[in-house]
């Protein structure tokens, strides 16, 4: 009986994917979660890859269709900036998805990572707008004015993850900081993932110890495998960490939804 589920999810549609990742993972017998953008250049371009790799068991997640994030990001403009989003824009473009995917794979149950792991939406405020402007979001001014929103005077930042339960079965959240490895029934709609981008060896290793030791459910999130994105886990370190997988009887690797699944049942709500 195995005591860990281990999830390996990727973002943003990428070459490597299909290429590097998916190979590797069937290697080994693993199914893992694509949180998709539906703009992504690789999806558009090798749209029956895809779908061919859902028949053979790996999941297709939604993560919106433009990628929205703060303005501030270079490859933002106005219309996916998410400071001109309203939670109706967000509603309309996550059900859009949702149809989108279904029509690819016939799945009924989706599962969502927030792009960037950002649930906030709409204007910031005026504290928030001076702080960005100066330079100075990295203070500790800065730091009250995001523990204390109040702070943040005329602002009308909304939290999005308010959408969710209707579309989604779960969604993917950022890092763990300091808290409890254990996932709960609260993390539902945020669960929080190891940010695996840049990790060599040792460190997915060290993760995996942590884990196997304190943890329920450790999800792995990745972009690029050895190329195509400015964050990439390096093929040798991925190949090394999936090894460690296949080898660990007490370890089940699964897809997103499967583990939740497995986590919170079928009526997590009870
Ligand atoms: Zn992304």
């Amino acid at each position: 009986m195995s005591n860990l589920i281990v999830s390996m999810t990727f973002d943003d549609a990428l070459d490597s994917h299909l290429d590097i990742a998916v190979p590797m993972l069937e290697e080994r017998g693993f199914h893992g979660t694509f949180f998709v953008n539906l703009n992504a250049q690789s999806f558009v371009g090798r749209f029956s890859e895809w779908q061919t790799i859902a028949k053979k068991g790996h999941e297709l997640g939604n993560h919106t269709i433009f990628h929205p994030a703060i303005s501030a990001k270079s490859y933002i403009s106005e219309g996916n900036a998410l400071e001109n989003y309203s939670l109706d824009r967000m509603l309309i473009e996550l059900k859009t998805a949702n149809q989108l995917l279904f029509a690819i794979d016939g799945r009924q149950e989706r599962t969502f990572a927030y792009p960037c792991s950002n649930p906030i939406l709409g204007q910031p405020g005026m504290a928030k707008r001076l702080l960005r402007q100066s330079g100075l979001e990295r203070t500790r001014i800065a730091g009250w004015v995001y523990k204390f929103p109040f702070l943040d005077v005329f602002s009308r930042e909304k939290n999005y993850s308010c959408l969710l339960p209707e579309l989604f079965y779960t969604a993917r959240g950022g890092g763990f900081g300091n808290r409890s490895k254990i996932i709960e029934k609260n993390d539902r709609y945020f669960v929080p993932c190891v940010c695996a981008d840049g990790l060599k060896a040792a460190q997915l290793q060290e993760n995996l110890n942590r884990f196997r030791k304190e943890g329920n459910w450790l999800v792995f999130m990745f972009h690029g495998i050895g190329s195509g994105h400015h964050l990439v886990c390096e093929h040798p370190d991925f190949g090394y960490l999936l090894d460690k997988l296949s080898d660990d009887r007490g370890i089940s690797v699964l897809p997103f939804l499967q583990a939740a699944r497995m986590l919170w049942g079928k009526n997590a709500d009870a």
